[in-house]
């Protein structure tokens, strides 16, 4: 049975998607690229390519191996991989005079390192055509091995960010593959083999979880070292994705942040519509000055 619930007010923004990005989504074509930010039809789409100089690319390919019931990425056949791809988003990044860049990836459980050494060929590559630009990666959780981390991180992010997405107990009916003791397991690992790198990780609200279970999910985060934390609301890509159980309402996402910040994060960003990538060039400078 669906039940439709209105979308509240504060949801209901104008998608402001009109000439200005014409051109920035041509380029995007020709090169063959992805950002989750039009893929996702992400509501923050002018504020980020425009005012703060942010955008999410999605690499390895459009397919996804897994099939996570809140993501409207394809699963099914991974791409063939392409290894003149780090060099197209680094010439895009370019191009777009980024300040700051999210890479994110499909989950490539068919290969043997999960895409990890063309994650971290595609982040030093970004730097190194755009010493400027800050380097954010957000790798599903790859093999979670040693090996995989290595590979990803040897192009120096300025950040690694990985989400849980949600708390332990909707994680099984949430997420594809993924579980909660690994994403764990790989956001400590990271912060043990990379003690300089800050840590993020990403939680949606909405899918059913109590306040109490996020509130334990926060302490887990924090258990396993990570410095940052988004929170926003879940919101349905379509309607053969999981259903929306719940709108928090602004003053809830500014309760969560107080809790957050009481818990030890060093940053949090929660709002509804907050991404994993939203304000995420404050996050840079917020870790530099710890
Ligand atoms: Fe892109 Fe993330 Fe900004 Fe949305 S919040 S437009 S996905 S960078
Ligand atoms: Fe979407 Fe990532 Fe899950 Fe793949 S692994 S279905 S891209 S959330």
């Amino acid at each position: 049975k669906q039940t439709y619930q209105r979308k509240p007010e504060w949801l209901k923004i104008n998608l402001n998607t009109n000439e200005n990005y014409t051109g920035l989504k041509k380029m995007m074509r020709e090169k063959n690229l992805n950002t989750v930010c039009e893929e996702a039809k992400c509501p923050n789409i002018h504020e980020c390519w425009a005012v703060r100089k942010t955008a999410t690319f999605m690499i390895l390919g459009r397919v996804c191996t897994r099939g996570c019931r809140f993501c409207a990425v394809e699963t099914g056949v991974p791409n063939e991989l392409d290894r003149e791809e780090p060099e197209r988003v680094a010439e895009s990044v370019r191009l777009m005079d980024l300040r700051h860049t999210v890479i994110t990836a499909v989950a490539r459980d068919d290969l043997a390192d999960g895409g990890s050494e063309v994650f971290g060929e595609t982040v030093k590559a970004v730097k190194r055509l755009n010493p400027q630009t800050t380097v954010e990666v957000l790798p599903s959780d790859m093999k979670a091995d040693d090996a995989s981390i290595h590979k990803l991180m040897c192009g120096e992010p300025d950040i690694f960010n990985h989400n849980i997405e949600t708390v332990e107990r909707l994680t099984p009916r949430v997420r594809s593959i993924a579980t909660y003791e690994r994403s764990l397991y790989l956001l400590n690992r990271v912060k043990e083999l990379y003690p300089e790198t800050p840590t993020k990780s990403s939680i949606m609200v909405g899918l059913g979880e109590t306040k109490e279970e996020l509130y334990t999910a926060m302490d887990d985060l924090r258990a396993h070292n990570v410095d940052i934390l988004t929170i926003g609301q879940y919101l349905q890509p379509t309607k053969q994705h999981l259903q929306v159980e719940r709108y928090y309402d602004p003053k809830e996402f500014a309760e969560l942040k107080d809790i957050a910040m009481e818990k030890g994060f060093s940053h949090c960003e929660s709002g509804p519509l907050v991404r994993s990538s939203y304000h995420a060039d404050e996050q840079v400078s917020a870790a530099a000055k710890k």
